[in-house]
């Protein structure tokens, strides 16, 4: 097995939204993959229907697309070893099941949830691990015609024997599970839907997957899985098992800890770029630093060097990177990324060389690509409101006098000039006796609502000259109503 060309897989179910650890494992799979000149294979595990969607596989399959993960076999890719959802591979399971049952290796069980319910409850209160006591093995052959007779649908269990189950992961080293600890589980269910461990080891085995690199949370299904490869014949793969993202209170990270999903992150103006670099350097580090363009992460790239305690989310870092990333951007990507996101006003107001202007002069100050949004409805929208740091600034009376008077020297200019601009602000600063940021940040707030951002005359040439003195002339009015009363 260890010459075969690398083949490894992503398998998700599609039950939710794209959860960046799970984005963070098909990155892993898909690095090692393209390390080692190997194939990514992206498997959609939806053998539980009442929870699967076609609404979250596409959800699924199109983040992956975002995040530039590509596979080389899957869904929308068709390979040698397909089909790649498990819900059109039915067939195939139960005929290993079939050999399964012939060999004597499985059961069947008519438990019913209350009764395994109360058996979990008893165990438990004795303190002891819950599992499958093994009620339906001892069932002899005149009982189960019976229970067939009366039109009941059996599960499937198959035998764990007592034996001990070791295997070397990857990251972790040598790992050893008793047998003795496994209660008998299922593989395929009464419904006629195989349980994740038994079609898991066949697609496994079937698409020839050399390396299973996945969670920690994980480790106790490979006991049972090693169980089934055994017992179906079929060479072991090697596993990998990595740490598991966590929140900073070191709880698996979930929705009370924020945002969780790829789709999240997206919508809240992440690159998919820095995305990808910051799951590479989560939980493990690549040497040389922490921003790697993807063919050097591709090349750095080593399963052992994963670290093996849990990764602290820290969405601090995730932002720092993505900051990074918008900043260091090419000029002429930047323009693709944000064209999309421009307004009809900028597009059809200005003149391609002027929206670049734009974008270059906004740059420095964004954080991430939705920051443009807020730079556009300062530009063109109404109605328009302070935010309570600029409401703080408009309030002090230094402020009043710099408006008043800055309201009077724009208003008899028809538009607005490098030129002509550096003239009124030289004049403002003569008339208050105020400069640099103590006479800026007053009209900073006044114009744009925010104490933050772009350099402010050059944001005022791409404003429009109305929308500036509307918003400059209801202070000045306001200031004027307020001391007459
Ligand atoms: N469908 C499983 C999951 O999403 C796959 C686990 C595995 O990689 O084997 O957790």
């Amino acid at each position: 097995m260890q010459n075969s060309p690398v083949r490894v897989r992503f398998a998700p179910s599609p039950t939710g939204e794209l959860h960046i650890g799970n984005a963070r494992t098909a990155l892993y799979n898909w690095l090692f993959a393209r390390h080692h000149g190997g194939r990514f294979i992206l498997r959609i595990e939806d053998t539980d229907q009442e929870r699967s969607t076609a609404a979250f596989r596409r959800n699924l399959i199109d983040d992956l697309r975002w995040l530039n993960i590509d596979w080389d076999e899957g869904p929308e890719k068709e390979g040698d070893y397909g089909p790649y959802l498990q819900s059109e591979r039915l067939n195939i399971y139960h005929s290993y099941l079939q050999n399964l049952m012939d060999e004597g290796l499985v059961y069947p069980c008519y438990c019913t949830e209350e009764e395994l319910a109360e058996e979990r409850k008893r165990l438990l209160a004795m303190k002891k691990m819950p599992r499958y006591l093994g009620k339906c093995r001892a069932m002899t052959k005149d009982e189960r015609e019976e229970r067939e007779r009366q039109g009941e649908k059996p599960a499937y269990r198959f035998k764990v024997g007592r034996e001990k189950i070791e295997f070397n992961d990857m990251i972790r080293g040598p790992m050893q599970f008793d047998g003795e600890a496994i209660g008998d589980f299922i593989v395929m269910r009464s419904s006629g839907l195989p349980a994740y461990n038994l079609a898991v080891v066949i697609d496994d085995h079937l698409m020839k997957i050399t390396h299973i690199i996945r969670g920690e949370d994980h480790l106790s299904n490979t006991a049972s899985q090693l169980m089934l490869y055994n017992a179906l014949g079929f060479p072991h793969p090697r596993f990998c098992h990595h740490s598991l993202i966590l929140g900073t209170d070191r709880a698996k990270l979930s929705k009370r800890h924020g945002s969780v999903s790829v789709g999240e992150f997206r919508k809240r103006g992440f690159l998919p770029e820095a995305m990808v670099n910051y799951f590479a350097i989560l939980g493990s580090s690549l040497p040389g630093g922490e921003i790697h363009s993807l063919q050097e992460t591709i090349s750095l790239f080593r399963i052992e060097n994963l670290g093996r305690g849990g990764a602290v989310f820290d969405e601090g870092k995730l932002k720092w990177v993505n900051t990074t990333y918008l900043r260091g951007d090419t000029p002429a990507s930047f323009r693709r990324r944000m064209t999309p996101l421009l307004s009809p006003y900028l597009l059809g107001g200005l003149p391609p060389e002027r929206i670049d202007a734009f974008l270059d002069l906004i740059r420095p100050n964004m954080d991430n690509i939705h920051d443009l949004e807020r730079y556009m409805s300062l530009l063109a929208e109404e109605p328009f409101q302070a935010d309570h740091d600029a409401a703080q600034v408009l309030s002090q009376p230094q402020s009043r006098e710099i408006l008043t008077a800055l309201y009077q020297l724009l208003s008899p200019l028809d538009s607005f000039t490098l030129s002509n601009l550096g003239q009124v602000f030289k004049t403002l600063a003569a008339m208050t006796n105020m400069k640099g940021k103590e006479l800026y940040m007053p009209i900073r707030a006044a114009i744009t609502g925010i104490t933050y951002g772009s350099e402010m005359d050059k944001l005022l040439l791409f404003m429009d000259r109305d929308l500036i003195l509307k918003r400059l002339g209801k202070l000045v009015a306001s200031y004027t109503a307020n001391n007459d009363t």
